[in-house]
């Protein structure tokens, strides 16, 4: 071990090597790794380790135990959003959703976003760090454990961009996934990202069977790139081709998500140009009420469901998601950006 080996970040089988060189026998490893994907908050808590391996544990690595800032449940619908800081006093949001078919996380992958996204939060201030695998997964083993629910499905769609964390996103993937540990299937994980297409062929290239979703918010490269400056060096037209790309690789159909906002992105004509966009191709369009972000001008389209049947009438199978959370700052990086809001207020 080196000095501040963060156990939680390694598989099984990472953790049985390093566990051999130290001379302990490998059986330690998974027993670590079950301990650890429990959520426990300190090594004294592994009952089945011999103390002098949990002193050296001690002193040699680190543990992350996220503490919870704040928790907001939503008096509407239960849904619960949890304000993290973590051991550098950075602060990351989750928020734990009740559907019919379970559970769902949304987790973020990063503190802050360098995306720049006109209409979300997340990206005010910039990207502060991008999160370890373990301070994702600890999202879901900590939320698990407040909540004393089973947690069945996780979306990629908190603060930050997963594709540009790559590595230690797709190790929380395998840890999360690991039948000894949260145990959560490819399936029921969703990746959201702004479209970074060498990315997205680089993810298809490891044949994942997670759904990829992309933000696509506009049918034009006019529009898009005024809400998301991701698409002034890459342009819609690429990007459909890498999703073309991630479905035959991956056998996958991606879903799209369209941010509705009002007079910009919700007219018959742009629903035509998306149709156009998506006909012929596997995929289906969940369209997001914006959600109003207080620095922003922007404001929550009028047009939902006439927009929703226009694309349904191209042939193109669009849902309206649901809001939950209204009443909790739910949407993403909201609570975050309230709380550095109230640390920037001078106190008296
Ligand atoms: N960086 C990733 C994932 C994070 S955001 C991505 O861009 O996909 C998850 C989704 O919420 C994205 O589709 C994002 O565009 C959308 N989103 C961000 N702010 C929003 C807002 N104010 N209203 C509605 N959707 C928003």
């Amino acid at each position: 071990m080196t000095l501040m080996t963060d156990l939680k970040s390694m598989t099984p089988k990472e953790m049985a090597g390093l566990f051999q060189s130290m001379g302990q026998p490998s059986f330690r490893a998974m027993q670590v790794f079950r301990w650890l994907q429990q959520g426990i908050e300190s090594f004294d808590e592994m009952s089945n380790i011999p103390k002098s391996l949990r002193e050296q544990m001690k002193a040699e690595c680190t543990l992350t135990v996220p503490e919870i800032e704040r928790r907001q449940v939503s008096k509407i619908d239960g849904t619960v959003k949890y304000l993290w800081r973590l051991g550098d006093g950075n602060c990351i949001e989750t928020v734990l959703m009740r559907y019919k078919y379970g559970n769902t996380i949304c987790v973020s992958s990063q503190v802050g976003c360098n995306m720049g996204c006109v209409f979300c939060a997340s990206t005010l201030g910039g990207k502060v760090r991008n999160l370890t695998a373990s301070e994702i997964l600890d999202q879901v083993i900590f939320t698990q454990k407040d909540s004393g629910e089973r947690i069945s499905h996780i979306v990629m769609m908190g603060i930050g961009e997963p594709l540009d964390n790559f590595d230690n996103v797709l190790r929380f993937l395998t840890l999360v996934n690991h039948p000894d540990g949260m145990n959560i299937g490819m399936r029921h994980i969703s990746l959201s990202t702004c479209g970074l297409i060498k990315k997205i062929d680089k993810l298809a290239g490891l044949g994942l069977q997670l759904t990829l979703s992309v933000s696509l918010h506009a049918p034009d490269d006019e529009v898009r790139s005024r809400l998301m400056p991701v698409n002034r060096s890459v342009g819609i037209g690429q990007l459909m081709e890498a999703c073309r790309r991630y479905f035959e690789v991956t056998g996958r159909r991606v879903s799209y998500e369209y941010a509705l906002i009002d007079g910009v992105n919700d007219s018959d004509a742009q629903a035509d140009r998306l149709a156009g966009f998506l006909q012929g191709q596997p995929g289906h369009v969940n369209l997001i009420p914006l959600n109003d972000v207080e620095e922003s001008p922007l404001r929550p389209s009028r047009r939902v469901r006439q927009f929703q049947q226009r694309l349904e009438s191209r042939g193109v199978t669009a849902t309206v998601r649901r809001k939950l959370g209204g009443d909790i700052d739910a949407s993403c990086g909201q609570l975050r950006r309230k709380q550095i809001r109230e640390q920037q207020l001078p106190s008296s």
